[in-house]
């Protein structure tokens, strides 16, 4: 719109917007994001955006992250703060790092934590943390990804933060971050929709997509014809919905992987413990990867606001193929995880539990996904369809709010102006 072009719509299949990053309140008044979501950017584009919609309805925090690792917390990253651990593993951990070789991103991600870690931090943090955010064997993953993702730290830095007793908690992109005021994460999509009224349609759901007619045919029976097509929906899902498409698309599609996500959210009647903001669990002791402190972002995220009277912990369990997880039980056993791990004391009552699950969460970054990639996106770029998003891209290491808003703008520039893209690549 802001390049002068009037002709496009928006279709959603759901009748809200906000996709992966909307927000939902449960019938106890508790909002939940659909897992731990911070606001934090690497693109002018993302800020103009979020300055314009939410202005100073957000809240700037300083993150306070922790890895729960047998009767302790260890400031994030785990790597950067081994003087938290027990002496023995501590220097098991740091005997590793010193004669880990380093890693290179032609490794597995397997061979690439060992090389670049050494066995200690692997086999305490490392293996068993990534295998429950991914639900995937690390051998079936590149390492290519990992950039800024993951701290690769320097023994010597290791090794002075334990001799000299001090943290180093620092690191990553996302150590200071904000949050809507109220609303959740959702409230950002909710506004930036609004102002776009009725050009986004809701509850059209994409059943068919005809490249030689470039023809979109709807669940309701509707079609609607496009000269570009920008796709934000699974792209394997996009792809088994091409009308035309050679088999070797076809193929490379069910190359893709991707795991799930039950978010669990328990909201307890017991005041927010305003220390931590989020924590990782990498061992047995609760099924989820990670809780966030969720009423420590913003008091509105619990009924009234009223934080002298409730909490709120969001929890993120993965599931796949190789983890099974039986969602029947799963609000009990995470219940018991938060209480097990101290992250909640005593025995609050629970005035709330509420699970989604998020069939699609990570795209999992497997050793075949860029060759599989490579054969669909220039497939559909020849037929003008720009997949981009999280799971239209399917690359997780642009996978974020600010990557995605970043990739619809390079799209709508290269559909208008043929500007190329900034950060999508084929
Ligand atoms: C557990 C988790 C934690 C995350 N944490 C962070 C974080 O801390 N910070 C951050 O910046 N990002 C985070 N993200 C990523 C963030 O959610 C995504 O970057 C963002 O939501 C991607 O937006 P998108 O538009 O690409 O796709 P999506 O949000 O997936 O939206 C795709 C849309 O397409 C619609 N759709 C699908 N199929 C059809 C169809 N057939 N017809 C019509 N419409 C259809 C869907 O309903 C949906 O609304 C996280 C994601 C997850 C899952």
């Amino acid at each position: 719109m802001k390049l002068g072009h009037e002709n496009w719509k928006v279709f959603e299949r759901s009748d809200r917007p906000g996709g992966l990053a909307a927000s939902v309140v449960d019938p106890a008044g508790f909002t939940w994001d659909h897992g731990g979501h911070v606001v934090f950017s690497h693109y002018g584009e993302f800020d103009k955006l979020l300055e314009e919609v939410m202005g100073d309805d957000v809240y700037a925090h300083e993150r306070s992250s922790y890895i729960r690792f047998r009767d302790r917390w260890v400031p994030y990253p785990f790597q950067n703060n081994l003087r938290y651990l027990p002496p023995e593993q501590a220097y098991e951990c740091l005997l590793g790092l010193i004669e880990a070789p380093g890693g290179d991103t032609n490794m597995d991600f397997a061979q690439w934590m060992e090389a670049t870690f050494g066995g200690g931090i692997t086999h305490h943090f490392m293996r068993p943390y990534n295998f429950k955010v991914w639900a995937t064997p690390p051998e079936r993953m590149s390492s290519q990804w990992i950039g800024e993702r993951v701290s690769v730290i320097d023994y010597r830095r290791a090794l002075r933060s334990f001799v000299f007793q001090e943290d180093d908690v620092a690191w990553g992109p996302n150590n200071l971050f904000v949050f809507p005021a109220a609303g959740g994460t959702g409230e950002i999509y909710r506004r930036v929709a609004m102002r776009l009224g009725e050009r986004v349609e809701y509850e059209r759901s994409v059943v068919r997509v005809d490249t030689e007619t470039k023809t979109l045919h709807f669940a309701d029976g509707s079609d609607e014809s496009y000269d570009h097509l920008l796709s934000t929906m699974p792209l394997d899902v996009l792809v088994r919905l091409l009308v035309h498409c050679p088999d070797h698309v076809r193929a490379a599609a069910e190359d893709l992987e991707h795991n799930g996500v039950y978010m669990v959210g328990i909201g307890y009647e017991t005041p927010l413990k305003d220390d931590k903001s989020w924590m990782y669990f990498p061992e047995d002791s609760a099924p989820f990867y990670r809780a966030t402190n969720f009423a420590k972002y913003s008091a509105a995220n619990v009924p009234d606001a009223d934080t002298a009277t409730y909490s709120s912990y969001m929890t993120e369990t993965s599931y796949s193929r190789y983890k099974q997880e039986d969602v029947d039980d799963l609000g009990d056993r995470v219940e018991e995880g938060l209480r097990a791990t101290g992250v909640v004391e005593g025995r609050p009552e629970v005035v709330s539990m509420h699970v989604v699950d998020i069939p699609y969460a990570y795209p999992v970054p497997t050793l075949g996904r860029d060759d599989a990639l490579q054969t669909i996106q220039t497939w559909l770029m020849d037929h003008d369809i720009y997949s981009r998003g999280r799971f239209g891209a399917w690359r997780y290491e642009i996978g974020n709010m600010d990557h995605s808003v970043k990739m619809g703008v390079d799209a709508a520039r290269s559909i208008v102006n043929k500007t190329p893209e900034e950060i999508w690549t084929t």
